[in-house]
């Protein structure tokens, strides 16, 4: 029997016992919302903004969470205290609990709330340093109109079936564009480009996730004094970029040396990405959630 600890609507359970029914609206239609988030040190980074929007996402999707942000906060950091983690990722999932076979949520009368922290595989320190490669699929992005990339839902086909279409190409990550053309994030990361100094990363309403990362990227960039856009851009702006990089909470930040066997600058990372990146793991252990106080025993 495994010693992890998960947090199922109430309750912690042994890992082999965290089942969820099969009448779940999430395993039935992919009707709820997630987050995925990382612990440092014992710090929850970013837990507030997770959190926020967690409880956006479920509201535009009329999903009550049956917890106040402060009550979830507590249950997510005992998650991790349950399971004596320092460093680890979390995930937070909310679907709208079993019901009857109909679509129609009315049937659905208690969401279910998981939780789940568990040590993380981190990405290997050469993929940092070699970068990654991307190639452009031919999905794509939902219309925002039509199932918003905001949402954090649980619907993740579209992702899926982009990184497929990259795994085909032979490489790491899928460059997904909007039904017009403009570039808009890849399958779990949203993706910025440096151009004479200037860093520009797609708005979120062309089609991407609002990234956690993405922000603490713009907040930092702008910090050190580099110049920062949300601004459209297309493949060919990424093709002739400085510098791309991807952010997300399981990547950090990433560089990109090729997009569609086109190398990018020198094809090796560039210093833009290389200090974003050592500036954005100074923060990562300290702003956010504390999980141990200081008379807690840490767990080494
Ligand atoms: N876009 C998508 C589609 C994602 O799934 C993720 C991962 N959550 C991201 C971007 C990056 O977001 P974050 O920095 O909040 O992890």
């Amino acid at each position: 029997m495994s010693s992890q600890w998960i947090y199922m609507s109430g309750e912690y359970v042994k890992k082999e016992e965290a089942v969820v029914s099969v009448y779940d609206h999430g395993f039935l239609y992919g009707d709820g919302v997630f987050e995925g988030i990382r612990v440092y040190e014992g710090n929850i980074f970013k837990l507030d903004e997770h959190l926020n929007r967690l409880y956006d996402s479920a509201k535009s999707i009329m999903l009550e969470i049956p917890h106040s942000k402060e009550e979830l906060e507590e249950i997510i950091a005992e998650t991790v205290r349950r399971n004596q983690l320092e460093t680890a990722y979390i995930r937070v999932v909310v679907s709208r609990g079993a019901g009857n076979l109909g679509l129609d949520p009315a049937s659905c009368a208690n969401p279910r709330l998981v939780v789940i922290a568990e040590a993380l595989a981190l990405f290997p320190k050469e993929l940092y340093e070699r970068g990654v490669r991307l190639a452009s699929v031919s999905s794509r992005r939902n219309r925002p109109d039509v199932l918003p990339p905001q949402v954090k839902s649980l619907n993740y086909l579209n992702n899926i079936l982009v990184k497929m279409e990259a795994n085909q190409a032979g490489v790491d990550e899928a460059l997904m564009l909007n039904d017009q053309g403009y570039v808009t994030e890849g399958s779990a990361d949203n993706i910025f480009i440096v151009k004479n100094g200037t860093i520009l990363t797609p708005p979120t309403y062309l089609g991407a996730l609002e990234g956690i990362t993405r922000n603490a990227i713009i907040d930092l960039a702008e910090e050190k004094g580099y110049k920062v856009k949300e601004q459209p851009f297309t493949r060919h702006d990424v093709y002739v970029a400085d510098e791309v990089f991807l952010t997300g909470t399981a990547a950090e930040v990433i560089a990109v040396v090729e997009v569609d066997q086109r190398k990018v600058g020198d094809g090796k990372p560039g210093v833009v990405t290389n200090h974003l990146l050592s500036e954005f793991r100074k923060v990562t252990t300290t702003d956010g959630y504390k999980v141990y106080s200081k008379d807690q025993a840490h767990v080494s």
